[in-house]
Protein backbone atom coordinates (compact mmCIF):
# COMPACT_ATOMS: atom_id res chain seq x y z
CA UNK A 1 0.00 0.00 0.00
CA UNK A 2 1.32 3.42 -1.05
CA UNK A 3 2.98 4.77 2.02
CA UNK A 4 2.46 2.62 4.79
CA UNK A 5 4.85 0.19 5.78
CA UNK A 6 3.71 -3.13 7.14
CA UNK A 7 3.17 -4.14 10.20
CA UNK A 8 4.83 -6.81 11.64
CA UNK A 9 3.21 -7.40 14.61
CA UNK A 10 0.07 -7.63 13.71
CA UNK A 11 1.11 -9.67 10.37
CA UNK A 12 2.63 -12.35 12.86
CA UNK A 13 -0.09 -12.39 15.46
CA UNK A 14 -2.81 -12.28 12.68
CA UNK A 15 -0.44 -15.55 10.85
CA UNK A 16 -0.46 -16.97 14.15
CA UNK A 17 -4.21 -16.71 15.05
CA UNK A 18 -5.11 -18.09 11.82
CA UNK A 19 -2.39 -21.03 11.35
CA UNK A 20 -3.27 -22.36 14.72
CA UNK A 21 -7.10 -22.15 14.23
CA UNK A 22 -7.24 -23.28 10.74
CA UNK A 23 -4.29 -25.58 11.03
CA UNK A 24 -3.80 -26.50 14.23
CA UNK A 25 -6.57 -26.56 16.06
CA UNK A 26 -8.84 -29.12 13.41
CA UNK A 27 -5.32 -31.68 13.45
CA UNK A 28 -5.50 -32.11 17.14
CA UNK A 29 -9.19 -32.61 16.98
CA UNK A 30 -8.65 -35.36 14.20
CA UNK A 31 -5.59 -37.12 16.01
CA UNK A 32 -6.66 -36.59 19.37
CA UNK A 33 -10.42 -35.03 19.44
CA UNK A 34 -11.78 -32.52 22.04
CA UNK A 35 -13.16 -32.91 25.44
CA UNK A 36 -16.67 -31.69 27.23
CA UNK A 37 -13.91 -29.45 29.34
CA UNK A 38 -12.15 -28.09 25.99
CA UNK A 39 -15.73 -26.92 24.16
CA UNK A 40 -17.27 -25.90 27.50
CA UNK A 41 -13.66 -23.74 28.07
CA UNK A 42 -14.02 -22.30 24.80
CA UNK A 43 -17.95 -21.40 25.09
CA UNK A 44 -17.77 -19.68 28.07
CA UNK A 45 -14.49 -17.91 26.75
CA UNK A 46 -15.90 -17.17 24.23
CA UNK A 47 -19.14 -15.18 26.01
CA UNK A 48 -16.78 -13.34 28.50
CA UNK A 49 -14.64 -11.97 26.18
CA UNK A 50 -17.18 -11.07 23.51
CA UNK A 51 -18.96 -9.17 25.81
CA UNK A 52 -15.26 -8.02 26.97
CA UNK A 53 -15.36 -6.04 23.55
CA UNK A 54 -18.74 -5.15 23.12
CA UNK A 55 -19.77 -4.00 26.75
CA UNK A 56 -16.43 -3.21 28.07
CA UNK A 57 -14.71 -1.63 25.00
CA UNK A 58 -16.81 -0.46 22.79
CA UNK A 59 -20.22 0.86 24.82
CA UNK A 60 -18.50 1.36 28.19
CA UNK A 61 -15.15 3.12 26.98
CA UNK A 62 -15.62 4.27 23.61
CA UNK A 63 -19.71 5.97 23.97
CA UNK A 64 -19.95 6.22 27.80
CA UNK A 65 -22.95 4.96 27.54
CA UNK A 66 -23.21 3.50 30.66
CA UNK A 67 -21.12 3.69 34.10
CA UNK A 68 -20.36 1.31 36.24
CA UNK A 69 -18.05 0.97 39.63
CA UNK A 70 -14.21 0.42 39.36
CA UNK A 71 -13.76 -3.44 39.72
CA UNK A 72 -16.64 -3.90 37.54
CA UNK A 73 -14.80 -1.66 34.40
CA UNK A 74 -11.68 -3.67 35.47
CA UNK A 75 -12.95 -6.93 34.98
CA UNK A 76 -14.23 -5.99 31.69
CA UNK A 77 -11.34 -4.29 30.65
CA UNK A 78 -9.61 -7.96 31.57
CA UNK A 79 -12.40 -9.92 29.38
CA UNK A 80 -11.98 -7.28 26.94
CA UNK A 81 -8.01 -7.82 26.79
CA UNK A 82 -8.30 -11.51 26.18
CA UNK A 83 -9.48 -10.88 23.14
CA UNK A 84 -6.00 -9.77 21.43
CA UNK A 85 -7.78 -6.52 20.10
CA UNK A 86 -5.30 -4.31 21.55
CA UNK A 87 -5.92 -2.19 24.86
CA UNK A 88 -8.97 -0.84 25.79
CA UNK A 89 -7.36 2.36 25.24
CA UNK A 90 -5.79 1.91 21.97
CA UNK A 91 -9.14 0.09 20.53
CA UNK A 92 -11.20 3.09 21.82
CA UNK A 93 -9.00 5.66 19.94
CA UNK A 94 -9.58 3.73 16.78
CA UNK A 95 -13.46 3.00 16.99
CA UNK A 96 -13.87 6.95 18.01
CA UNK A 97 -11.44 8.18 14.77
CA UNK A 98 -14.05 5.16 13.28
CA UNK A 99 -17.15 7.53 14.26
CA UNK A 100 -15.66 10.82 13.40
CA UNK A 101 -13.90 9.84 10.22
CA UNK A 102 -16.56 7.58 8.58
CA UNK A 103 -15.82 6.62 5.63
CA UNK A 104 -12.60 9.06 4.69
CA UNK A 105 -9.30 8.33 4.25
CA UNK A 106 -9.30 8.98 7.89
CA UNK A 107 -11.07 5.97 9.06
CA UNK A 108 -9.10 3.08 10.42
CA UNK A 109 -11.34 0.42 8.53
CA UNK A 110 -12.67 2.13 5.98
CA UNK A 111 -15.02 0.19 4.48
CA UNK A 112 -14.87 2.30 0.90
CA UNK A 113 -11.47 0.46 0.37
CA UNK A 114 -13.21 -2.72 0.10
CA UNK A 115 -14.31 -5.84 2.41
CA UNK A 116 -10.85 -6.94 3.21
CA UNK A 117 -9.43 -3.97 4.29
CA UNK A 118 -12.03 -2.94 6.43
CA UNK A 119 -12.37 -6.79 7.51
CA UNK A 120 -8.55 -7.18 8.76
CA UNK A 121 -6.21 -6.09 6.45
CA UNK A 122 -6.14 -2.50 7.85
CA UNK A 123 -4.16 -3.95 10.95
CA UNK A 124 -1.33 -5.44 8.49
CA UNK A 125 -0.28 -1.92 7.45
CA UNK A 126 0.74 1.47 9.50
CA UNK A 127 -1.63 3.75 10.07
CA UNK A 128 -0.48 7.53 9.11
CA UNK A 129 -3.60 8.74 11.00
CA UNK A 130 -3.66 7.07 14.14
CA UNK A 131 -3.97 10.16 16.75
CA UNK A 132 -4.31 9.24 20.23
CA UNK A 133 -6.38 12.76 20.69
CA UNK A 134 -9.21 10.86 20.26
CA UNK A 135 -9.39 8.76 23.49
CA UNK A 136 -7.08 11.52 25.79
CA UNK A 137 -10.16 11.74 27.92
CA UNK A 138 -9.45 8.39 28.84
CA UNK A 139 -5.73 8.66 30.00
CA UNK A 140 -7.18 10.58 33.06
CA UNK A 141 -9.01 6.93 34.05
CA UNK A 142 -6.76 4.81 36.50
CA UNK A 143 -8.37 1.41 35.10
CA UNK A 144 -8.21 2.23 31.91
CA UNK A 145 -4.27 3.08 32.35
CA UNK A 146 -3.89 0.12 34.41
CA UNK A 147 -5.11 -1.93 31.53
CA UNK A 148 -3.08 -0.03 28.91
CA UNK A 149 0.03 -0.59 31.10
CA UNK A 150 -0.66 -4.58 31.76
CA UNK A 151 -1.67 -5.60 28.08
CA UNK A 152 0.37 -8.19 27.64
CA UNK A 153 0.38 -10.02 30.81
CA UNK A 154 -3.47 -10.01 30.25
CA UNK A 155 -3.34 -11.26 27.47
CA UNK A 156 -1.23 -13.92 28.46
CA UNK A 157 -3.12 -15.13 31.38
CA UNK A 158 -5.92 -14.91 29.01
CA UNK A 159 -4.27 -17.77 26.88
CA UNK A 160 -2.65 -19.70 29.57
CA UNK A 161 -6.13 -20.14 31.80
CA UNK A 162 -7.63 -22.15 28.91
CA UNK A 163 -3.89 -24.71 29.28
CA UNK A 164 -3.85 -24.90 32.44
CA UNK A 165 -7.93 -25.88 33.02
CA UNK A 166 -6.85 -28.34 30.38
CA UNK A 167 -3.87 -29.49 32.22
CA UNK A 168 -5.50 -30.28 34.93
CA UNK A 169 -8.02 -32.29 33.51
CA UNK A 170 -6.31 -34.25 31.54
CA UNK A 171 -2.54 -33.71 31.60
CA UNK A 172 -0.38 -32.51 29.01
CA UNK A 173 -2.37 -32.94 25.69
CA UNK A 174 -5.39 -32.20 27.88
CA UNK A 175 -3.50 -28.63 27.98
CA UNK A 176 -2.78 -28.21 24.53
CA UNK A 177 -6.10 -29.25 23.38
CA UNK A 178 -7.76 -26.33 25.65
CA UNK A 179 -5.55 -23.88 24.59
CA UNK A 180 -5.89 -24.71 20.79
CA UNK A 181 -9.70 -24.68 20.75
CA UNK A 182 -10.67 -21.89 23.89
CA UNK A 183 -7.18 -20.30 23.62
CA UNK A 184 -6.32 -20.03 19.73
CA UNK A 185 -9.54 -21.05 18.40
CA UNK A 186 -11.94 -19.04 20.38
CA UNK A 187 -9.57 -15.85 19.78
CA UNK A 188 -9.57 -16.51 15.85
CA UNK A 189 -13.04 -16.63 16.34
CA UNK A 190 -14.03 -13.49 18.32
CA UNK A 191 -11.54 -11.63 16.44
CA UNK A 192 -13.68 -12.59 13.42
CA UNK A 193 -16.67 -11.63 14.59
CA UNK A 194 -16.09 -8.11 15.73
CA UNK A 195 -13.96 -8.13 11.82
CA UNK A 196 -17.47 -8.54 10.85
CA UNK A 197 -18.89 -5.31 12.49
CA UNK A 198 -16.54 -2.49 10.15
CA UNK A 199 -16.76 -5.49 7.35
CA UNK A 200 -20.51 -7.03 6.39
CA UNK A 201 -22.15 -3.94 8.86
CA UNK A 202 -20.45 -1.19 6.41
CA UNK A 203 -21.28 -2.68 2.61
CA UNK A 204 -24.30 -5.34 3.33
CA UNK A 205 -28.29 -4.46 4.96
CA UNK A 206 -30.50 -2.08 5.87
CA UNK A 207 -30.55 1.57 6.75
CA UNK A 208 -33.64 2.28 8.31
CA UNK A 209 -31.98 5.17 10.69
CA UNK A 210 -29.65 7.41 8.01
CA UNK A 211 -27.82 6.96 5.05
CA UNK A 212 -25.48 9.53 5.85
CA UNK A 213 -22.75 6.91 6.23
CA UNK A 214 -22.03 3.21 5.28
CA UNK A 215 -23.45 1.63 8.26
CA UNK A 216 -26.13 -0.94 7.61
CA UNK A 217 -27.83 -3.19 10.58
CA UNK A 218 -27.56 -7.18 9.93
CA UNK A 219 -29.67 -9.29 12.67
CA UNK A 220 -27.59 -11.98 12.08
CA UNK A 221 -24.39 -10.27 12.93
CA UNK A 222 -26.03 -9.88 15.97
CA UNK A 223 -26.35 -13.18 16.70
CA UNK A 224 -22.60 -13.89 16.93
CA UNK A 225 -21.70 -10.61 18.23
CA UNK A 226 -23.94 -10.16 21.21
CA UNK A 227 -26.02 -7.62 19.88
CA UNK A 228 -23.51 -5.28 17.66
CA UNK A 229 -25.12 -6.27 14.22
CA UNK A 230 -27.49 -3.61 14.53
CA UNK A 231 -24.95 -0.81 13.52
CA UNK A 232 -26.92 1.38 11.52
CA UNK A 233 -28.53 2.24 14.72
CA UNK A 234 -25.48 2.39 16.21
CA UNK A 235 -24.21 5.02 14.12
CA UNK A 236 -26.92 7.66 14.65
CA UNK A 237 -27.69 7.03 18.39
CA UNK A 238 -23.81 6.22 19.40
CA UNK A 239 -23.91 6.70 22.94
CA UNK A 240 -27.49 5.02 23.36
CA UNK A 241 -26.26 1.57 25.41
CA UNK A 242 -28.22 -0.53 23.45
CA UNK A 243 -27.61 -1.37 19.76
CA UNK A 244 -30.65 -2.68 18.88
CA UNK A 245 -33.48 -0.79 20.38
CA UNK A 246 -36.39 -3.16 19.99
CA UNK A 247 -37.27 -5.21 23.23
CA UNK A 248 -37.39 -8.24 20.78
CA UNK A 249 -33.64 -6.96 19.00
CA UNK A 250 -30.98 -9.99 20.35
CA UNK A 251 -28.89 -7.90 21.69
CA UNK A 252 -27.34 -9.78 24.72
CA UNK A 253 -24.67 -6.37 25.82
CA UNK A 254 -27.89 -4.49 26.14
CA UNK A 255 -29.20 -7.01 28.72
CA UNK A 256 -26.04 -7.49 30.74
CA UNK A 257 -25.72 -3.38 31.29
CA UNK A 258 -29.22 -3.54 32.41
CA UNK A 259 -28.99 -6.07 34.25
CA UNK A 260 -25.67 -4.81 35.74
CA UNK A 261 -28.00 -1.70 36.36
CA UNK A 262 -30.58 -3.59 38.32
CA UNK A 263 -27.85 -4.99 40.92
CA UNK A 264 -26.62 -1.63 41.21
CA UNK A 265 -22.94 -2.48 39.20
CA UNK A 266 -24.16 0.38 36.13
CA UNK A 267 -25.34 3.26 36.28
CA UNK A 268 -26.27 6.10 34.22
CA UNK A 269 -27.69 4.49 31.18
CA UNK A 270 -28.23 6.70 28.05
CA UNK A 271 -30.99 5.55 25.44
CA UNK A 272 -32.96 7.36 22.69
CA UNK A 273 -36.36 7.21 22.34
ZN1 LIG B 1 -19.27 2.47 18.08
ZN1 LIG C 1 -19.12 1.42 12.03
Amino acid sequence: MPGRSLNLLNVTLFAGVTGGAIIGLPAHGYFYGYSLVDWAMFVVLYIITGLGITVGYHRLLAHRSFACTRWVKGLLLIAGGWALQNSGLRWTADHIRHHARCDREEDPYNAKRGFWHSHCGWLFWSDPHKDDKFARKLQQDAVVMWQHRYYIPIVLSGLALPFVVGFLYDGWFGGLGCFLLAGVGRTFFVLNSTFCINSICHLWGAQPHGTSDSSRDSWWISLITFGEGYHNYHHRYQSDYRNGPQWYNFDPSKWLIYSLSLVGLASSLRRFS
